[in-house]
């Protein structure tokens, strides 16, 4: 399967890896991504079965940047790059 990073706030594609043997177990495992609450899983992290594309949303550093300087972009929900 492919693993896609997503930013969450500016859509950047921020890397991807190709692990054409895992499973989604695996990768899920592999990731850390079991240890997310279930509301957490569902918001960051998404599995497209017929394209075998594993997307998971995170931070790119532009943004989280951005953010520690600016905190307030968080609570408004919009950040512009
Ligand atoms: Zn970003």
């Amino acid at each position: 399967m492919r693993i896609e990073y997503w930013c969450g706030h500016c859509k950047h594609l921020i890397g991807q890896v190709n692990r054409p043997g895992w499973s989604l177990e695996e990768a899920e495992r592999s990731l850390g991504l079991t240890a997310l609450s279930p509301v957490e899983h569902s918001e960051w992290v998404a599995y497209d079965k017929n394209a075998g594309i594993l997307s998971v949303q995170t931070v790119c550093d532009y943004c989280q940047s951005a953010i520690e300087r600016n905190p307030e972009l968080l609570v408004e929900g919009k950040l512009l790059q």
